[in-house]
């Protein structure tokens, strides 16, 4: 059957050379005789996937040295409670700026390590936009302020960070990994689950400020203290390996292709369409307003669930997958990470304007 056009928010589309390649080594990974599936983290062969891993995200996001990058597993809501754990420490406050369900739910997580202010929401807008943050809002003595940069369920995008100052932040980049450049030296920490920009599900990627670290409260889990996994290099036990090494792929991809700037401007040009569409559209229409609107994930709606439920189906008859939104917001959602050709996006688009035309006609 042939490959169809996968909109899911994740885990998502991976990059159809980076699949053949991993076919191809499969049963023998460089003449070892194995699969990487089957290797020692312990062996030298292992060790040149991990180290390249590492030197290649490190080359691609401009890392600076003084952050650690860590391959953990536990997926990016483990870290709503290692957080806490490891950086709410001093004052034991942190302020949190609700942007969408994931900033939400890392804010009600370490409700539980500590006095958590919400500093900024756009719950009452439905998060149909990214809510302004008052820097009288937030609190000097504060561990750490936290941030999600790109909502994935409400599709939108933080493009101005908070101004807050000496106290470091913290952002969930899960749904924009590697889409394009960030300013590390901003944050305090970075981190994301791989499963929507990087790699297969269970690899979740921790880049830390190292003066953070070594800070993390008694009762932290050893697996959560990202002290011991830095000291270790990630290595204190048995890491997601293969999904290390198709992270290593994807990374080796993106270089190809000429790096962050270069996807971040094939990112755009796909979103363009989409959105271009959605707003000269009749029947379908964005939720979020334009400046905050993400390139990763682009909610829409019709005013009607039957519409909606028609359309999606139609979708799926003709070969354009996942395309519904999330349970708790309804409508549509099409997710355009990296992957995603911009072949699929035009066609998605061609697909909803024929679709328009012939209920245009039917009325
Ligand atoms: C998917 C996602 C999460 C949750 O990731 P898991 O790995 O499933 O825990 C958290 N934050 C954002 C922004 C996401 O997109």
């Amino acid at each position: 059957m042939a490959r169809v056009y996968n909109f899911s928010a994740g885990p998502s589309m991976l990059p159809e050379s980076v699949l053949n390649r991993a076919a191809d080594e499969m049963l023998d990974y460089e003449g070892t005789g194995e699969s990487v599936m089957e290797m020692s983290h312990r062996s030298k062969e292992y060790d040149a996937i991990i180290k390249g891993a590492e030197a290649l995200l490190r080359e691609l996001m401009e890392i600076p040295d003084n952050y650690k990058v860590l391959f953990l597993q536990g997926g990016a809501s483990t870290q709503f409670a290692a957080i806490p754990m490891n950086f709410m420490n001093g004052s034991g406050k942190a302020d949190y700026v609700v942007s969408g369900q994931w900033s939400n739910k890392a804010a009600k997580e370490a409700q539980k390590y500590g006095d958590v202010k919400i500093v900024a929401s756009s719950k009452e807008q439905n998060f149909s936009c990214v809510p302004a943050v008052d820097k009288a809002e937030l609190r000097p003595d504060a561990d750490y302020v936290y941030v999600c940069l790109n909502e994935t369920v409400h599709g939108n995008l933080m493009r101005k960070l908070p101004e807050c100052g000496n106290v470091p932040l913290i952002a969930d980049i899960s749904s924009c990994f590697l889409s394009e450049p960030l300013d590390i030296t901003k944050f305090g920490m970075v981190y994301g689950g791989a499963q929507k920009n990087v790699a297969p599900a269970g690899l979740t990627i921790c880049i830390i400020r190292e003066d953070l670290l070594g800070n993390a409260r008694d009762i932290t889990p050893s697996m959560l203290d990202y002290a011991l996994m830095a000291e270790n290099d990630s290595l204190y036990n048995t890491p997601p390996c293969y999904n290390i090494y198709i992270c290593k792929l994807v990374l080796e991809w993106i270089k190809k292709l000429g790096g962050l700037d270069a996807m971040k401007k094939r990112n755009e040009a796909k979103a363009k369409i989409l959105y271009d569409f959605l707003d000269e559209s009749e029947m379908f229409k964005g939720t979020v307003v334009k400046d905050d609107r993400s390139l990763m994930n682009v909610p829409f709606v019709t005013d009607s669930d039957e519409l909606n439920a028609e359309f999606i189906k139609a979708c799926t008859e003709n070969g354009f997958i996942n395309i519904k939104g999330h349970r708790s917001v309804g409508g549509m959602r099409a997710s355009i990470y990296n992957a995603m050709p911009i072949e699929g996006v035009e066609a998605l688009v061609d697909f909803m304007k024929q679709f328009e035309l012939e209920h245009k006609k039917a009325e």
